[in-house]
C-alpha cells in the first residue's frame, strides 16, 4: 500500500510503498477514505524542534484526522464490524496504568498518538485500538468525518471557554480550528461572533460561506484600532484565541470585559509577556484548552450529521495520496482552511 511517511530526522516526508498492515489484538484495521492535512503535519514534514520527540518513532506513517471502513478485525474485537464507518481518536493510551484509571488519560505512560509516534492514515490503510473508533453514520460524507479531530479542539475551547447564551464572542485565528470554534459558539447560542485574522481572505470568505459577518482583516486595518472599535459599544464576553501568534493576546485583553475569560488554544513557540496588573484589576481569566475528552466525540460527530452541508465548506482542497505534498503546500501558504487526501482509488472513480 501506499504511505506518506516520515523516514529520518530531518526536513522532508517520503511517498513509500509499505506491506498492509494486520491488526493486533484489540485492534482493527481501518481502510482510510479521508485524511486531513494539518498544522501538525506540516511542523513534522519541517521538522521543527518541539516534533523532535518523534525521533524514536521513525520511521513512521503520518496523518491523525482521519475517517474510513474497518476492513478487518483483530482478535478480542466485539462491538465493531467490518464494513462499519469510523472516524479515530488518535489519541492511544493504555487505560490500565494509574493516570489512566483516575481519568487522567492524556498522562498516561505510554500514551502514543496515531500518524506521529505510531503508524497514521496517510495510507491506504491503517491498525487502530477498536477503542479509539467512535462510529459514523453511513450516511456521513468521509471527508466530513475526517473534520472529527479538529472539531473536537474547537468543541473543546468553546467549553472551556463556557460561552453561554447572549455572549459576544471573539475569536482570533480563521483558519479550521477558529472556524470550527465560531460554529460552536454560535450552537451555544452566542449571540455575536466576531472572527479575526491576518492577511486571511480565503479564510475568512469560508467563514462568510458559514454565516459569519463580523470579520476582521487585521493586514487592513491595525490590530489596536480594529478590536478598540468592536468591543467599543460593548466589550467581549470570552476571547478565544487560535493562532499561536503572541502579538495578539494583549490587544485580546485589552477588548475583553471585566471578569471575562481569555481561552488559548494556539501553540505558541516562546512564552508570552502579558499585562497581569490589568488582568488582576479586571478579574480576568486566562484558560488553556487542548484535546477533547473522549466524551466530547459521539456529540461532535452528532454536530457534524446535523451540519453536513455547512461543514462541507470547511474543506476547501481534495488531492490523491500521491499527491499529498501538493496539498501540505497549499495547507502551509494558507489558501486552503482544510486539504483532504483520499486514496487514489477513490480519486480516479469521481473523476
Ligand atoms: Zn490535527
Ligand atoms: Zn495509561
Amino acid at each position: 500500500m501506499k504511505t506518506l511517511r516520515k523516514v529520518r530526522p530531518d526536513r522532508g516526508l517520503e511517498l513509500q510503498d509499505a506491506p498492509t498492515p494486520m491488526p493486533g489484538p484489540g485492534e482493527v484495521l481501518v481502510q482510510v477514505q479521508a485524511t486531513g492535512v494539518c498544522g501538525t503535519d506540516l511542523h513534522i514534514d519541517k521538522w521543527t524542534p518541539s516534533y523532535h520527540f518523534m525521533g524514536s518513532a521513525l520511521p513512521v506513517t503520518i496523518g491523525h484526522e482521519f475517517a474510513g471502513v474497518v476492513a478487518a478485525l483483530g482478535q478480542d474485537v466485539h462491538g465493531l464490524a467490518v464494513g462499519q464507518r469510523v472516524t479515530v481518536r488518535p489519541s492511544v493510551v493504555c487505560g490500565v496504568c494509574a493516570a489512566c484509571t483516575e481519568g487522567r488519560a492524556d498522562d498516561c505512560v505510554t500514551r502514543k498518538g496515531i500518524g506521529v509516534s505510531r503508524d497514521g492514515a496517510f495510507a491506504d490503510f491503517v491498525r487502530v485500538p477498536v477503542r479509539n473508533c467512535v462510529p459514523v453514520p453511513q450516511g456521513l460524507e468521509p471527508k466530513i468525518a475526517a473534520l472529527a479531530e479538529p472539531l473536537s479542539v474547537s468543541w473543546e475551547a468553546v467549553r472551556a471557554a463556557g460561552v453561554t447564551a447572549g455572549d459576544k464572542v471573539l475569536v482570533l485565528g480563521p483558519g479550521n480550528i477558529g472556524q470550527g470554534i465560531a460554529l460552536f459558539a454560535r450552537a451555544a447560542g452566542a449571540a455575536e461572533v466576531v472572527v479575526a485574522g491576518h492577511g486571511d481572505a480565503p479564510r475568512l470568505q469560508i467563514l462568510r460561506q458559514l454565516g459569519f459577518d463580523q470579520l476582521l482583516d487585521f493586514a487592513e486595518q491595525p490590530m489596536a484600532e480594529a478590536l478598540a472599535k468592536v468591543a467599543s459599544s460593548r466589550p467581549f464576553d470570552v476571547v478565544i484565541e487560535a493562532t499561536g501568534v503572541a502579538a495578539v493576546i494583549g490587544p485580546a485583553m485589552q477588548a475583553l470585559k471585566p471578569r471575562g475569560v481569555l481561552v488559548i488554544t494556539g501553540i505558541h513557540a516562546a512564552p508570552v509577556a502579558i499585562d497581569l496588573t490589568a488582568l488582576v484589576r479586571k478579574h480576568q481569566e486566562i484558560r488553556g484548552s487542548y484535546r477533547a475528552p473522549e466524551a466530547a466525540w459521539p456529540q461532535v460527530v452528532a454536530f457534524m450529521e446535523e451540519h453536513q452541508s455547512l461543514l462541507a465548506h470547511m474543506v476547501t482542497h481534495t488531492v490523491p495520496l500521491s499527491r499529498a505534498l501538493e496539498g501540505f503546500e497549499l495547507a502551509r501558504n494558507k489558501t486552503a482552511t482544510k486539504v483532504m487526501v483520499v486514496p487514489d482509488v477513490i480519486e480516479e472513480a469521481s473523476a
